[in-house]
């Protein structure tokens, strides 16, 4: 059987790594000739919207799926027309509009914080008025990792601001004063298999991820898959999906979801008994899902920028390393390591070196 990604970054490149001992082949799509995953999959090179390409990655794919979620809405139709594209493409259509989304979550009954629509001026001003201090503009689409945001204070030029997003359709959202950031990672095969990942806590500098915790038997887990169970049915999702969200004083507001396997979910690949890798091609495929249980303590740190040695990061006390095979370039993720213990001081004294290490190197 054949997988088709569209994509070939790192999470295209761990997809891979976990299939092939499934018995699964892949093919990916992906501008870049020198795109990570193209070191370890059959490439087509060329544009995400090139019908001919497109055409041929249906024609060899058994089942289509991508790495990233701004496909296009024309594409995931193209390739749905053809083929099975898993996550379905309602996935993307919502969760490429932060409006469209965070609508989806209200109507849902999954809590969110505040926001307004912004088409003007006019209306961020009232939108300010109604909101209050702190809030975040942020544009509807094509955001991530922080990109297309902008924190309104009392002392903001509102012109200014509208400015810096001219062209763009935004919402404002609420600041919300969080305690802690968390993920929830969750699985649905074809034939409506759940299972759930425990929670993860997430570390984010400059709305970049940093860390990520695997935080096994969380007080909040049931709540966080109360609102992910409600993504699923709605969706008619098949693969997996992280759905990311903010805990304030024990009550989850959910951010934003990601339709495909998601970097706060790294840890899982030594951290969890089946890697999230894995269970989105086990879903995608319609085959029993593997267990999520965890296996002892785990946490993901990413490189972002910069690289150490490998051998300076196998030195610390239960590490894994995984490198992409990326040029490391300014705020560009080349690689992540996960510490895996069941010993908690050695888990928590290599999680601290394993961190230094990463700001060492760390350009952003
Ligand atoms: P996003 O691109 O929406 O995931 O935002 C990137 C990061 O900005 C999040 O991980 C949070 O750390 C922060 N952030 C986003 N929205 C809010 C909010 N409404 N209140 C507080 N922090 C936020």
């Amino acid at each position: 059987m054949k997988i088709g990604i569209l994509g070939a970054g790192q999470l295209a490149r761990m997809i891979a790594l976990a299939g092939y001992p499934l018995g699964l082949d892949f093919i990916v799509l992906d501008p870049s000739p020198d795109a990570c995953a193209g070191k370890l999959a059959e490439q087509l090179i060329g544009e995400y919207d090139d019908e001919t390409l497109l055409a041929q990655l249906a024609e060899i794919s058994d089942v289509v799926t991508y790495e990233f979620e701004n496909v296009p809405a024309q594409v995931a139709k193209f390739l749905n027309d053809r083929t099975h594209v898993y996550p379905p493409p309602k996935a993307l259509q919502v969760g490429q509009d932060r409006l469209v989304e965070k609508s989806f979550f209200r109507d849902l009954g999954i809590p969110t914080p505040e926001f307004s629509v912004i088409n003007s001026l006019e209306d961020l001003q009232s939108a300010v008025a109604g909101l209050g201090f702190p809030a975040i503009l942020k544009t509807r689409r094509m955001g991530y990792d922080g990109k297309g945001q902008v924190l309104i204070k009392p002392e903001t030029d509102l012109a200014e601001a509208w400015e810096s997003v001219r062209g763009y359709d935004c919402i404002l959202e609420a600041f919300v004063p969080f305690q802690r950031e968390v993920s929830i990672i969750a699985a649905r095969s074809v034939s409506g298999e759940v299972k759930f990942y425990p929670l993860s806590e997430n570390r984010h500098k400059g709305g970049i991820l940093r860390v990520a915790e695997c935080k096994a038997g969380d007080p909040l887990q049931a709540q966080a898959e109360v609102y992910v169970s409600k993504l699923l049915i709605a969706l008619d999702y098949v693969g997996v999906i992280a759905l990311e969200l903010f805990d304030v004083n024990g009550k989850l507001l959910a951010n934003e979801f990601a339709p495909r396997v998601h970097n706060s979910g790294h840890w899982t690949i030594e951290g969890a008994e089946t890697s999230q890798f894995e269970n989105h091609l086990r879903a995608i495929m319609d085959w029993s899902l593997g267990s999520t249980a965890a296996v002892g303590k785990a946490a993901m740190v990413n490189f972002i920028g910069g690289l150490p040695k490998a051998e300076d990061a196998l030195a610390i006390p239960d590490i894994h390393v995984h490198w992409y095979g990326k040029d490391p370039r300014k705020g560009r993720k080349v690689a992540h390591a996960t510490v895996r213990s069941i010993n908690d001081n050695r888990y928590r004294n290599a999680l601290v070196e394993l961190e230094r290490l990463a700001q060492q190197t760390d350009d952003s």
